[in-house]
Parts: structure tokens; C-alpha cells; sequence
């Protein structure tokens, strides 16, 4: 097993600037550092060292993004507008997205980022890979920036195995305890790519969202309820992610991995562990093996916990390389969340069941 790691320290220089959690700084609002900021990166970059992991793993190089790939999903104006501001010192990118000069360039080389990881899968350079991005992307839209996504980073790299790669389908599993807009928006229309999001619940993102024209029934929403633990999202693997998998029969799987579903995550509301990520890392593992020779991508997302995120993506990792470091996740005994981990409620039932009559009919491939 060869397991990839793509990472470039540019990323981390990605300048958010200040803010109030993610407020901007005003009358009243004393600014401290941005939530969306690199420490959370660094953190796990730092943990892969410490634990000894990195040794196991394969480094793969980042490029950028070309503009003609960027293109693809986001629109001639946009890519202008960032290009811009990003020259003029920084801007903001559209809604929440607040980048400081240079940031077009560590944008195009998180989208590059996931381009070069799609590749090295697909080459066989490496069995399957984690791509340490920022700043992320399931959030940004063809003509703006949304919640600290400035370019479409799975989308473009779709996109790219699509149009390049002759990769006709692709099924992305974001699990970020936000809604995937923007990587919805990219394939609504578009049966070449399963879109599946689970998220905590919000007005977006609801579950009647499953496609448009042809690409209907290939969008999968799976609002959970806040609370929302191991348990809970483990069911949704096996009960909605892996029958629509298995329908729609994907050449390659990625995952926009977002780690803020986790118990300690500033915004969001959920109760995952470290031992949850290693697990529906597992089968996601499993259900690639078993459909795809085991093509799998996984791109980081948001996670806003700097000390919860590193046991969280060191998870994963030791999972994806079958390499189990000393590390023990220091925060899983510490506290009562056990059992609300665990459980699955009723009202928590009522949404795995419900995701799961949309998998059911998926069209199969
Ligand atoms: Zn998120």
C-alpha cells in the first residue's frame, strides 16, 4: 500500500487576516485572529512528523492550477476579480472569504494540489492519497467566493479527470459538517459526478436537492441533526453512502474532508471522534477497493479545533497507509461523550432513513 501526502508550506501562508471568529473587526468587535487560519494545518503537518508517519509516507508535489482548469467550473470574471484583488494586495473573494495578497496564487496551487493528487491515483504513483490543502474549496461557487473557499478545489480536480483523464464517473463523499454547495452546484446538472454531502442541518442543503436534467438522482444531501456522533454518522456510511456507491459504481472516489464535524469544533455542532474518521475512512476505503481498485482521494476541507484536528487527520492518514503510529488520541477518554457519541436517537434515525430511500435509487451505472 502507497499512500500519498501532498502539502506545500505556501499553503499555510494563505492570510485570512483578523477577525471576530470569522466577523469582521468594527465598532465593538475586538479582532483577534481569523478562525480560518493556518494553525489547525500546521498542527496535523506537525503531528505527521513528530508521530513518524511522514516517513511512510509517498510526498507528491503540488503544481497550479492552470487557468484554462480553473475555467472549467468558475467563471472568466471571477478568475479576473480574484486575480485582481490578489495583486492589489487582497480583497475579499465574495461572501466570508477574505484573502491577502498572493492569495490567487496559494489558491491556484490548492486547486493545482488536487489536480496533481487526482493524477498520482490515477498514474499509480501512489494506491491512494491526502492532500493537506488550504485554502479549501467545497464552498465556492462558479462567480464567488463562500465561506473561506476561494476556488473549487475537488470540482476543478473532477473536472480535470473528466475532461483529461478519461474518467467518466466520479463520486465525491464530502463529509465537512457543512453543506458542499458549491460542489453541488458544479455537477447539479451533470450525472458524471455523485455528489454526496452529509452536514449538520441548515435551510441549504435539504435532502430534495438530488439533481437537475440529467443529473438527476445523482446529488445526495444528508442533513443530520446537531449532536450528531459517531454512531450516527458511521450508520450513514453503511446505509446511504455505500448503497448509492455500489448503484452508481465509481471509477474514482474523492472526499472533501472536512474535520469540523468533530466533538471539539468551534462551529460546528457535532460529536465525531478521531475513531469515527479512521472508521468511515475504512469503508470508504473498503467500497473503492471494492468498485474502483481503490482510487481514492481525500482533500482537507474546513476543521477549526487546532488541537482536535490533528488526531483527527493523523486518523485518517494512519488509515489510508495501513501505518498505525504510537499516538494515542488524547481527547477520547477525556470527558462523558461516549455514549452521545455512540447513540443514535430517534430523531437522528429519522434522517439516516430518510437519506437512505434517496440512495436506494440512485441510477445504477
Ligand atoms: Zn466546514
Amino acid at each position: 500500500m502507497t499512500t500519498g501526502f501532498l502539502f506545500d508550506e505556501l499553503y499555510l501562508w494563505h492570510d485570512t487576516g483578523s477577525a471576530a471568529s470569522w466577523a469582521p473587526p468594527g465598532p465593538y468587535v475586538q479582532p483577534e485572529i481569523h478562525v480560518e487560519n493556518p494553525e489547525t494545518k500546521r498542527r496535523l503537518k506537525n503531528l505527521l512528523e513528530v508521530s513518524g508517519l511522514a516517513e511512510h509516507l509517498t510526498t507528491i508535489k503540488p503544481r497550479p492550477a492552470t487557468e484554462a482548469e480553473v475555467l472549467r467550473f468558475h467563471t472568466p470574471e471571477y478568475l479576473e476579480k480574484i486575480k485582481r484583488l490578489s495583486a492589489a494586495g487582497g480583497g475579499e473573494a465574495g461572501r466570508e472569504t477574505p484573502f491577502g495578497a498572493g492569495g490567487y496564487e496559494i489558491a491556484l496551487l490548492a486547486a493545482g494540489g488536487v489536480i496533481a493528487a487526482v493524477d498520482a491515483v490515477l498514474d499509480g504513483t501512489v494506491d491512494n492519497i491526502y492532500a493537506l490543502v488550504r485554502p479549501p474549496g467545497h464552498h465556492a461557487e462558479a462567480g464567488e467566493g463562500i465561506g473561506f473557499c476561494i476556488f473549487g478545489n475537488v470540482a476543478i480536480a473532477a473536472l480535470h479527470a473528466r475532461a483529461m483523464r478519461g474518467i467518466e464517473r466520479i463520486a465525491t463523499v464530502d463529509w465537512d459538517v457543512h453543506f458542499g454547495n458549491g460542489t453541488q452546484s458544479a455537477f447539479y446538472g451533470d450525472p458524471g459526478v455523485l455528489t454526496i454531502s452529509i452536514h449538520q442541518e441548515t435551510p441549504t442543503g435539504r435532502r430534495d436537492e438530488t439533481g437537475e436534467g440529467a443529473g438527476v438522482g445523482f446529488n445526495i444531501n444528508v442533513p443530520l441533526p446537531a449532536g450528531s456522533g459517531d454512531g450516527v454518522y458511521q450508520a450513514v456510511i453503511e446505509r446511504v453512502v455505500a448503497p448509492a456507491l455500489r448503484r452508481y459504481q465509481p471509477e474514482l472516489i474523492i472526499i472533501p474532508n472536512g474535520l469540523d464535524a468533530s466533538m471539539y469544533d468551534p462551529l460546528g455542532r457535532m460529536m465525531v471522534s478521531s475513531e469515527a474518521y479512521r472508521a468511515m475512512t475504512e469503508s470508504v476505503m473498503a467500497l473503492a477497493d471494492e468498485l474502483c481498485g481503490g482510487r481514492l482521494v481525500v482533500a482537507h476541507e474546513g476543521g477549526y479545533s487546532s488541537s482536535y484536528v490533528p488526531y483527527c487527520g493523523l486518523a485518517i492518514i494512519e488509515q489510508l497507509s495501513g501505518v498505525r503510529t504510537p499516538v494515542v488520541d488524547p481527547f477520547l477518554e477525556i470527558g462523558e461523550t461516549g455514549n452521545i457519541r455512540h447513540h443514535i436517537y430517534p430523531h437522528q434515525e429519522a434522517a439516516i432513513a430518510a437519506a437512505a430511500e434517496i440512495a436506494a435509487v440512485v441510477p445504477t451505472g
